[in-house]
């Protein structure tokens, strides 16, 4: 029997196509799960709208919606192994980070229901014999759709700011990873928020996803994905005037100076590319190094990729498990064949790893590729694997103008004992996050999102809840 998902209201097995959910570490089908047909994808945004407009949840007190959030952020802590299994299962990544995953979610409930009861009204400047108040309103029905790499941490990133400004969810997830979305909904129901609040839709994109979209009552859409679906989905939004936030991919550049602590910097760079898998939106996949060290830095980091402990996501040693699908492994496969076509020399990895208990999983090796030019395509196009391209540059204008020369412009690294120099790099650099002798180290608190082909808005911040927000400006004549 199919696993159920909220909808209008109630769970349901839903009338559409039942889902195969695969666990990546085994190549075993471990679940079947529902999906909504058409008409209920209509009746379940219509009941989210009805929910949105219910002076029971839009009339709430930032206080009393705040309390939702606490609650379901208690729940999530108390049932964060759950969780982490519920991630770990479909998308392969270790239960250690899962965990981690499953933890930063709470905070993220925690934060914006603080964020919910201290942001203010506005009051601007009056021009005149009046006072104008600036209120922020919920949009209504918000549209999340997420992928596979983090749904944890990236739904509660959606969720938790849309409902802390007063609006009502629909949620699809990524077909490979919908397990997390339900008891992310399971929680919301034992927190105690009321139905029609967060529905979740699973399904695949090109119907669940459309459909969703096409829906009336959804008068917003916040995504995380791929930058050509971002595309498709922009096009939609913009045909139907509905705000669309989008985070998408990157190719990040990530740097090491010639005064950098070059250990260090190996170890940031390793961490930055392989950790996840490489199925970071900001993994640092493109390595620039000044001409003159490129050999002794790649001797460096093929030592500790070599080190790295690949395994099944349980094991209490594993460092890195499997790709998210199969699909995905055999997607990352063909890149680094590409890289070899392109001309590229494989420092390290450029195969599946060999041993029986890699035989039925997605694994990969954590590879590492030199000889090419930043205008390779594997050099440009987001491999989303555990994939590291080494290009070496000549000066600091050499330096910028490769790092830049990219569609993508979400993040970058720099190692560097001159912080006068970081800065500078940083500020010439098209990303949304830079990193100076640290990486990937990511706050809640902090905007995050992407410059050029990487997305449009900021998610997290105060600004985070007011992406989910409309200004409305009251005037009270005072004559
Ligand atoms: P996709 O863009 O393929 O899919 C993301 C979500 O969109 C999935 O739920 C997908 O459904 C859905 N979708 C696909 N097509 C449509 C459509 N036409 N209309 C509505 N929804 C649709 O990305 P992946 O899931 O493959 O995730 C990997 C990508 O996400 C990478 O490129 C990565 O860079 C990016 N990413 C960006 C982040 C950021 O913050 N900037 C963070 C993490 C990832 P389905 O599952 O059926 O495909």
């Amino acid at each position: 029997m199919a696993m159920k998902f909220p909808a209008s209201g109630r769970w349901i097995t839903g009338a559409g196509p039942v889902l195969q959910s695969t666990n990546p570490a085994t190549g075993l089908v471990h679940a079947e799960i529902g999906t909504p047909s058409s008409e209920e994808i209509a009746q379940a945004c219509a009941f989210a709208a009805e929910s949105a407009a219910a002076k029971s949840w839009r009339d709430l007190k930032p206080h009393q919606r705040a309390d939702y959030l606490h609650r379901i952020a208690n729940g999530i802590s108390h049932g964060l192994d759950d969780l982490a299994q519920a991630q770990m299962i479909e998308n392969g990544k270790t239960l250690k980070e899962c965990r981690q995953q499953a933890a930063s979610a709470a905070a993220t409930f925690r934060y914006y229901a603080a964020v919910c009861e201290t942001m203010e009204s506005a009051v601007p400047p009056s021009r005149g014999d009046y006072l104008v108040v600036t209120t922020f309103e919920p949009y209504g029905v918000v549209a999340a759709i997420t992928p596979w790499n983090s749904p944890l941490t990236m739904e509660a990133q959606k969720v938790a700011p849309a409902l802390a400004a007063g609006n009502t969810v629909v949620l699809k997830p990524s077909e490979v990873t919908t397990l997390p979305s339900l008891s992310l909904a399971r929680i919301c129901e034992e927190a105690g928020l009321p139905s029609g609040i967060l529905s979740v839709l699973p399904g695949y994109g090109r119907d669940v996803g459309t459909s969703l979209l096409a829906q009336r009552e959804v008068r917003m859409v916040s995504f995380t994905g791929g930058t050509e679906t971002g595309r498709a989905i922009a096009q939609t939004a913009a045909k139907r005037l509905i705000p669309a936030a989008l985070e998408l991919g990157g190719k990040s550049p990530h740097i090491i100076l010639e005064d950098a602590d070059i250990d260090a910097a190996c170890a940031g760079v390793v961490d930055g590319i392989f950790e996840g898998m490489g199925q970071s939106c900001v993994a640092g996949s493109r390595l620039f190094v000044p001409r003159a060290r490129h050999d002794e830095i790649v001797d460096i980091l093929v030592r500790k990729a070599e080190s790295i402990r690949l395994g099944q996501p349980t094991g209490p040693d594993t460092e890195l498990g499997p790709l998210s699908s199969h699909h995905h492994r055999d997607k990352v496969a063909d890149y680094v064949d590409l890289a070899r076509k392109e001309g590229a020399s494989i420092a390290t990895g450029g195969s599946r790893p060999s041993g029986s208990e890699f035989d039925n999983g997605a694994f990969y090796q954590p590879t590492i590729i030199t000889g090419l030019t930043n205008a390779a395509r594997v050099c440009q196009e987001e491999i989303f694997g555990p994939v590291l391209c080494v290009l070496p540059f000549d000066n600091e204008q050499d330096l910028v103008e490769q790092a830049n020369d990219t569609a993508f412009g979400l993040a970058c690294g720099i190692w560097t004992s001159d912080y006068r120099r970081a800065w500078r790099i940083s500020r010439a650099i098209d990303a949304g996050t830079v990193w100076v002798n640290t990486y990937k180290q990511l706050s809640i608190s902090a905007p995050f999102g992407g410059f050029k082909d990487s997305g449009i808005g900021r998610e997290k911040g105060l600004s985070g809840m007011r992406l989910y927000q409309q200004a409305k400006s009251t005037y009270f004549s005072m004559k």
